[in-house]
This record gives structure tokens, C-alpha cells and sequence, in this order.
């Protein structure tokens, strides 16, 4: 049995000149632009492959002036991953910009918490600040998976598969999973949401966005927990990431580094 995981975040888009203000709480002194990257990430081994979130597609991109480099299942080209063959993906939340394409991944059991399908389809979504990072036509998707039975639903902190846990860091949305993964470096933390940049968990500084700011903040310190140190949480959005981390190949520079290595930088 293989429990330990060759870990990836490839990136498939980003923001362009976004002000650093939008991206904390009370704006920040800088008054420079801080771009997000837009991710997903993938936990492979011999046995297994997870893919984690699903990005959005092009019609979404140019809805919300985003820049899309390249359509997720795309991405995991690049890799040699065939979306259509993938069997497990992990939803972490269901905004726009990670459970965008899953239909792309039909043969995929998907994992999600009750408490994120609750709120995409509840009473939450009749006030417009709430609903926003939604797109409907995912939650709409989303419900035909449910019917279909091909989701599968957590309820707090689960492992899923040797080295592969799910746990509640909600926050930023009322049930958003950050993944656990064991690799050659340890047990890496893929925070999604849970911290956007690594500012925001490192200097406590919340991002705007947000359901609860309490709950955001002590998933903080469950990330610090779970993960073996704070160079083991990986932020969701963060440009730095695929400047801390190596490139899984030359070619890839820029595009998709490897987290199961050591970063060059650590931020402690
Ligand atoms: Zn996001």
C-alpha cells in the first residue's frame, strides 16, 4: 500500500492589476497591485490520483475579467493526466474558480462537505455579497452529481484514502475543505481558501471575502497544525508559490511546481 504522494499546483489563470488593498481586510499601506494565481492541485502516486478543485472555464474567465492560461484539464495535460480518466476529485468549495469544469472529469467521484452544498442551494444565496462567487451553473451541476450519485459528502474532518484527508477550515465559505497529503517531505496542508496569500494566515491579515471571520481565522491555526510546519501550507491564490516551490519540469517553469519538495524560500 502507497501512502505517500507526488503533490502539484498547476496554475491555469490569473487576476490582472489587482490593488493589494482588495486583498486584505482594512486595505493594506502598499498601495501597489497584487495579482492572484488561480490553481488546482493534484496528489498522485502509483495507486491513487486526487484531483483538488476544478477551476473554471473561458465563458466564466471573460464574465469576471479574469485571464485564463488554460482550461484545468489542460493543465493536468501537462502532466500526463487524462481528466476524463481521474476517479477521485476533491471539491474544496464550490466558488466559480474551483468547482468550474468538473464535468470534464465524468468517470470522478466528487467529495464535498454538507455544509457547502447547504449553503450554495439555502437561503444564504437570496443576498447578492454571499452569492457572488458563486455560479449558478456549477451548484445546478453540482445537484445533477448528487442525483447521479457520484458525490461524495463529508461532514467535518475525514480521510478519504491512506494519506489523504479532508478537513473543515471554514471561513471564507461555510464549508470549505483544505486537503491533507503525505509526501516524501512530510504531511503537506493544501489550504485552498483557507488562506488566499500567504500574508493573510502568516501576518493575520483576512482576506475580504468571507462567511465568518472567527472560523477563518482558527482554520489558521488548524492549517499550522496539520501541516508538519508553517513552510508545509500552501496557499490558495498565491503567485509566491510557484516561485518558492520547483518546477516539475523545465519546460514548466511558471506553470506547474512540485510541493512534495522542500521550498527554495521559507517564510518562517
Ligand atoms: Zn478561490
Amino acid at each position: 500500500m502507497n501512502d505517500v504522494y507526488e503533490l502539484y499546483a498547476i496554475k491555469y489563470g490569473e487576476t490582472e492589476n489587482r490593488p493589494m488593498s482588495e486583498n486584505y481586510i482594512g486595505g493594506d499601506p502598499h498601495d501597489t497591485s497584487q495579482n492572484l494565481a488561480y490553481f488546482i492541485w493534484v496528489a498522485t502516486n502509483n495507486e491513487r490520483t486526487f484531483v483538488i478543485d476544478t477551476g473554471f472555464n473561458y465563458e466564466v474567465a471573460a464574465a469576471r475579467g479574469r485571464k485564463l492560461d488554460r482550461l484545468p484539464r489542460e493543465g493536468l495535460d501537462l502532466i500526463g493526466i487524462d481528466a476524463g480518466k481521474v476517479e477521485q476529485v476533491i471539491i474544496t468549495h464550490l466558488h466559480y474558480d474551483h468547482a468550474g469544469t468538473f464535468t470534464d472529469f465524468g468517470n470522478a467521484r466528487l467529495h464535498l462537505q454538507d455544509s457547502e452544498m447547504a449553503m450554495a442551494t439555502g437561503r444564504c444565496m437570496c443576498h447578492a455579497p454571499l452569492r457572488l462567487p458563486y455560479h449558478v451553473d456549477d451548484v445546478c451541476e453540482m445537484v445533477r452529481k448528487v442525483y447521479a450519485e457520484q458525490v461524495d459528502f463529508h461532514n467535518g474532518d475525514q480521510e478519504i484514502a491512506p494519506g489523504i484527508s479532508l478537513h473543515l477550515c471554514a471561513g471564507h465559505a461555510a464549508g470549505l475543505q483544505s486537503v491533507r497529503v503525505k509526501t516524501r517531505r512530510g504531511w503537506v496542508m493544501v489550504a485552498s481558501d483557507a488562506t488566499h496569500l500567504y500574508m493573510n494566515f502568516k501576518d493575520k491579515k483576512p482576506f475580504p471575502i468571507m462567511v465568518n471571520m472567527a472560523e477563518m481565522m482558527e482554520s489558521w491555526g488548524k492549517l499550522i497544525r496539520l501541516g508538519d510546519s508553517i513552510d508545509h501550507v500552501v496557499p490558495g491564490h498565491d503567485p509566491k508559490v510557484l516561485e518558492y516551490y520547483p518546477a516539475a519540469d523545465p519546460k514548466l517553469e511558471g506553470i506547474v511546481a512540485r510541493l512534495d519538495v522542500a521550498p527554495k524560500v521559507s517564510i518562517a
